[in-house]
């Protein structure tokens, strides 16, 4: 087909033109992901192949626009761009009374042009609200002199949590024990589709921090502790996000968080230092986000704390050297909140905030997130005027910002989205919800098969968690806390009354035992237990988010405990259903319970999903993403080096976690065998093809997920046991078995060497998958 180039057929649509060809062809020969999970498997490897081509449009097409508008900018509406303020500089109010100030507009808009503005004021907003203030943003945009879009951002960290009605979904670390990419990137494109018909373009999320620490209190933030697990899930959500066209009504930018090493604090305490060696820091914490910026994240978010005594906001070493000229990041670095005046009042490395203004930004801070005033807008003019800060890095970081924007479509249309056809909180969106949740429950104990329950029965349902949505999501749900109770939708069953609707109420019995941490009546709940079949425990945590999620001890609060002793006193069958954001310790109940049900904070869905799995209804595939601590002095990741004297005197048992990563029961059986790695010795470019056959031995169709572990027998820094390679969720029908083919190469094979370079060296490799082992050699 010849197109003829007349004006209005221009460099720009013939992009386009070009892009929805490719777009057609690659309909019509590629089969997408999504048909092989309709065809019952989801393979990491394939997965990753084919999510890594960044969106659209590249940043070459609108350089040009880019240079234009910069060259009739002046300091300060330069500096403006670099500014991002939170909605109450630009609003009265909170809540749903919330209303656009028009003379605190008119100075962030029209007097200091800030680029971005984020947040809510207390809680979230209806879509209608959300376009409203967007709309009179834009509006007082329009009265500027370049009419330069305001990016608008929102932590859309589990679904559009801040737009009043949309679909929640499991926290990242439940979406992580799905180890289902596929449905992370439909979940993220649900998120992106719903925050942008709020008129919001920008997401700060995933969180790509390594979920090595199970005290933090953002561990349920993570996708886990597993490199390579975050690292398909973080792809999976930037593709989800930003699809293959930025611009597109239903696209956000991505904003990779917070790089890097903020997740691994030493006293598990938020935003409190840690010490990483920069070969760990490589290997564990930095391959996520190296990942997610090759499969083209337009944005990035910085480490609020310290990593080995450097700010994250004054590493120039991780922002430059290793962020933009090793992975290549193109987009922009936004500051988290505050920090920029945190390097002088809580890192101490400045003396005022103009010096902490001039290091994070020399140190490559593109956007400040100042965000209540106009200090940062103003010391940056002082430090170029005064020669302290070179008026190219200001161009730099403006560059990329505007960049960024052209790319979203906001100059084009900066109300994008707020038109299109997305339905906020549709069934079909719940219903994706809905299965990330049955399929991330991981089912960790199931002694007798005693779960699943019969219809039939009478149970008692207790504990802190049983009815209510708050601990089913955690933070960042409708507020920042997630723990407003009236926030929360009313037609969305707790796990009560999930049960309740199962087997109907006459068969369920409520006594809530207690709350948190206090004792409420836990005699009357242990009597109702004496009269039940069963009794379904609801125990883990309230809502929190950050620094406020603080907690001295991992160990389950003794209320909760004690609750579940007193229980278990009556010798009833107990079936343990944990809500958590974090593996809180429950060893001295464990044993004694029949089943234990791993359910994260699955989100709105959870309780219908909790209870599909109890009874039946779905047969649980979650795996863990974390390894599940025994005790509190043994907190340890599975991909651990060799521990000397392994017994700690106490013996094996003591010393093993009380749940391994990975793990995670089915209503069903499978077996592995035919187990080929192949060649047995190879080098260089060559691929050791690793295949495998599983089959379902049980009588009810389950998805199993097929896990290859690999580790080098000895290395010039020492090897960890293992280390997940790959991974593939299969769907089997009783009696079925099928071929699961994965390839290695030598990159899997590296490591970070003590150069903190990495390197393959020649050796014997163990490659394990499903109880079954073999080796080869590499030359
Ligand atoms: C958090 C970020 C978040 C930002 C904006 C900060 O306190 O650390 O994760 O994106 O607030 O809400």
């Amino acid at each position: 087909m010849l197109i003829k180039e007349t004006p209005l057929y221009t460099r720009k649509t013939k992009y386009w033109h070009i892009v929805i060809l490719l777009a057609v062809c690659t309909v019509l020969t590629v089969p997408s992901g999504a048909d092989d999970a309709a065809l019952g498997i989801v393979d990491s490897q394939t997965f990753l192949r084919r999510n890594m081509t960044p969106a659209g449009p590249p940043a070459s097409i609108c350089g040009a626009a880019v240079e234009k508008l910069l060259a009739q900018m002046t300091l300060r509406e330069k500096i403006g761009q670099m500014t991002q303020l939170e909605i109450g500089m630009v609003t009265d109010g909170q809540g749903q009374s919330i209303r656009i100030n028009p003379e605190k507009l008119r100075k962030a808009v029209g007097e200091y042009g800030v680029g971005s503005i984020l947040n809510v004021n207390d809680e979230a907003l209806p879509a209608s609200k959300w376009q409203e203030i967007i709309r009179e943003i834009q509006a007082e945009v329009n009265k500027s002199r370049l009419k330069i879009p305001v990016l608008y951002g929102l932590d859309s960290i589990h679904g559009a949590n801040y737009v009043a009605g949309s679909t929640l979904f499991p926290q990242p670390l439940a979406m992580a024990a799905t180890w289902n990419p596929e449905l992370m990137l439909r979940g993220s494109q649900i998120s992106a589709a719903e925050t942008r018909k709020a008129g919001v373009p920008w997401s700060f999320s995933p969180v790509l921090d390594a979920g090595r620490q199970p005290l933090w209190s953002r561990l349920w933030e993570t996708f886990g502790e597993d490199t390579y697990l975050a690292t398909v899930m973080g792809v999976a959500t930037v593709r989800g996000y930003e699809g293959s066209d930025l611009s597109s009504p239903t696209s956000v930018s991505a904003s990779l968080k917070h790089y890097v090493g903020y997740s691994y604090p030493s006293t598990g305490g938020d935003r409190s230092p840690a010490l990483i060696p920069e070969n760990t820091l490589r290997e564990y914490f930095l391959p996520a986000f190296a990942a997610s910026v090759k499969a083209g994240a337009h944005s990035v978010m910085v480490n609020s704390s310290e990593v080995n005594g450097t700010p994250g906001h004054a590493n120039s070493y991780l922002l430059k050297n290793v962020l933009r000229d090793e992975l290549g990041l193109q987009g922009f670095v936004v500051s988290d909140w505050m920090d920029i005046k945190g390097l002088v009042s809580t890192h101490h490395i400045a003396a005022n905030e103009k010096e902490a203004t001039r290091i994070a930004v020399l140190a490559g801070i593109d956007m400040s997130m100042v965000p209540s005033d106009y200090s940062f807008s103003d010391l940056l003019i002082e430090l170029v005027q005064e020669g302290k800060m070179p008026a190219n890095r200001v161009d730099e970081a403006v560059r990329r910002i505007l960049t960024v924007k052209y790319q979203l479509g906001l100059f084009d249309d900066p109300l994008r989205g707020i038109d299109s056809k997305t339905v906020i909180g549709s069934p079909e969106s719940l219903q994706v919800s809905l299965e990330a949740a049955r399929e991330s429950i991981t089912l960790l104990k199931n002694e007798s098969q005693v779960l699943p329950l019969a219809k039939t029965v009478h149970v008692l349902v207790t504990g802190p968690d049983a009815d209510s949505l708050i601990p089913l999501n955690n933070g960042w749900s409708y507020t920042w806390q997630g723990d407003r109770a009236s926030r929360y939708p009313k037609d969305h069953p707790t796990i009560l009354k999930a049960i309740q609707e199962k087997i109907g109420p006459a068969n369920v019995t409520y006594v809530p035992g207690a709350t948190y941490n206090k004792e409420v009546d836990i005699a009357k709940a242990a009597d109702a237990a004496s009269k039940a079949d069963a009794v379904v425990i609801c125990l883990g945590e309230w809502a929190y988010a950050e620094t406020p999620g603080n907690i001295p001890d991992l160990t389950l609060p003794d209320a909760q405990l004690f609750l579940a002793l007193k229980i278990m006193e009556t010798k009833k069958p107990v079936i343990l259903v944990l809500t958590e954001g974090r593996p809180r310790i429950m060893s001295r109940i464990a044993d004694s319970a029949r089943a234990i049900v791993m359910a994260y904070n699955p989100s709105n869905e959870g309780g219908q999903a909790i209870a599909d799995i109890l009874f039946g209804d779905v047969n649980p595939s979650g795996k863990l993403p974390i390894t599940y601590p025994r005790s509190t002095n043994r907190l340890f990741t599975y991909d651990h080096k060799m521990f000397s004297g392994e017994d700690w005197g106490e013996g094996k048992a003591q010393a093993a976690p009380q749940f391994e990563f990975g793990s995670g029961l089915s209503y069903t059986t499978f077996s592995y065998s035919d187990f080929h790695a192949a060649p047995s010795t190879a080098s260089g470019s060559q691929t050791i093809h690793v295949d495998v056959t599983v089959k379902n031995t049980g009588s009810r169709a389950g998805k199993e997920v097929v896990q290859l572990y690999l580790n080098e027998r000895s290395a010039s820094v020492t090897p960890p046991l293992k280390r997940l390679k790959r991974f593939a969720k299969v769907l089997l029908q009783p009696g079925e078995n099928r071929q699961v083919s994965f390839d290695l190469t030598s990159d899997d094979l590296s490591f970070i060497g003590a150069d903190n370079k990495r390197v393959v060296e020649p050796g014997v490799f163990d490659v394990r998958i499903g109880g079954l082992h073999q080796t080869f050699e590499w030359k």
